[in-house]
Formats: C-alpha cells, structure tokens, sequence
C-alpha cells in the first residue's frame, strides 16, 4: 500500500451486509483501479475500533438486532462519526440510514437511539416495503435514475438539515409518503436501495469516488456490462 492508496472502510460487514451490500465496496474498489488509482477495502468489524483516516466508508443494511449491536459499536467508537465531520464521503444502506439517526423504532417497538450524523427519525411503517425502487436523483451531479431493491419495515422522515437523495417514480423509499427516497447531510449519503446500489447506478459510485478524491469529476469508463445490467433494470 501507498500513500496514495484510496482506503475505503466497510463498516461492520458482519452485523451489516444484507443483499450483498459489501459488493458497493468492491465497486468502488474496481472503478477506482480501472483508472489507475492503488484501491484496497479496509474490513472493519464488530471486534475493533472504527478508524477515522479512511477515504470513504460504506454501510450495508441488516436485521433489527444486527443493527442494535452495530449502533453500540459506532456510539463507542465514533471513527465514522469523526470522518465526516472532516468530509470523507459516507455511504449508508438502508437499516445503516436508521443506525446514523437520531433515533429509530424497531419492528417490535422498541425506541433506540442512534449515532447523530443524520437529521432522520424511523418508525415502522403499517406494512414492509419490499421489491423494485426506481427514482430521479435530486442532488447536483447526479442525472440518472437511482435504481435498486427495497426490503424494510422502517420508515424514515427527514428533519430540517436533511435533504433527500432522490424522489420515487416506482415502489416505496423512505416510506412516510412524500414520495422521497434517501438521505443526503453534509458528505453522507443513505439510500434503502439495495442491489448493491453502486453496481447498479454507476454514476452515483463515481459521484462518491469524486468526492472522496477532491475531484469534480473522473474519468468515465466505457463497460458495456455495466451499461446492460442498468438497462435491464431500467426495463424491469
Ligand atoms: N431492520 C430494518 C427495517 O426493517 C432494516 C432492514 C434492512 O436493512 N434491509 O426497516
């Protein structure tokens, strides 16, 4: 490893990973050394501390008393928390929206409190969400759909210094009704789109790469799998 290795943390993929949400991690990885860049994944789990000197970091989404143990371990070891304070991209995958809250409901309704970098709040919704979510991006610098596959009993209602991610044309996203889908606050980003969402929406991976290496813009990348798996999801 170099200095100029891009590290990217994958944050407790042994309580938090379901739907293959660690894949969003390897395409980070792969996108960057496509380019040239020295990339390596920094596994973080339940058994050490979280270092706050990483590129960007991902979280994937996970049952309810998963979750319970990741969020004691972020509150106790607030790495995370201290990169983004200083501007190191964040990327949180459904039940890891919830984790970064305030503070959210369990299916059995019990009350938890969260890490803080989110101005959210989540309780259950009367019915799960599950299937097919399709959006319009609603940040600068993103232009294509958002696609990926929702499964959640949560519903997530934005507070003042949270803005949303995307706005629902298909399935359920945050779930409270005003068709949002996703959290942005500051460089952290949380969408209930599984998939890996980053496999699926190419634009938005190098949207985070950008960010995390003090860039406007990189590269594009021509791969035509890549352009026929979002096609094929665009149609499903
Ligand atoms: N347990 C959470 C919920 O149901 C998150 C689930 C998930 O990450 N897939 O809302």
């Amino acid at each position: 490893m170099s200095d100029s290795t891009v590290r990217i943390g994958l944050v407790l993929p042994d309580v938090m990973g379901t739907y293959g949400d660690g894949g969003n991690a390897l395409v980070l990885r792969q996108r960057l050394r496509m380019r040239g860049h020295d990339a390596e994944i920094v596994n973080i789990s339940l058994a050490e501390p979280v270092p706050n000197s990483l590129d960007l970091y991902t979280l994937g989404g996970a049952e309810d008393s998963a979750q319970r143990l990741a969020t004691r371990h972020l509150q106790r070891y607030p790495g995370l928390q201290e990169a983004a304070e200083r501007g190191a991209p964040v990327l949180a995958i459904c039940a890891a929206i919830q984790v970064l809250g305030h503070w959210y409901e369990t299916s059995s309704g019990e009350r938890v409190d969260g890490v803080g970098l989110f101005d959210v709040t989540t309780s259950p919704q009367d019915k799960r969400a599950i299937g097919e979510v399709s959006t319009i991006p609603l940040i600068p610098g993103l232009s294509q759909p958002l696609t990926g596959f929702e499964n959640h009993r949560g519903g997530t209602k934005l507070g003042g210094d949270a803005t949303a991610l995307a706005r629902v044309t298909r399935g359920v996203g945050n779930g409270v009704g005003d068709q949002l889908e996703g959290v942005v606050q500051g460089s952290v980003f949380g969408t209930y789109m599984h998939g890996p969402a980053l496999a699926r929406n190419p634009e938005f991976a190098d949207y985070l790469l950008a960010r995390a290496l003090g860039v406007d813009s990189l590269p594009p990348l021509d791969l035509p799998e890549v352009t026929q798996l979002r096609r094929e999801r665009l149609r499903a």
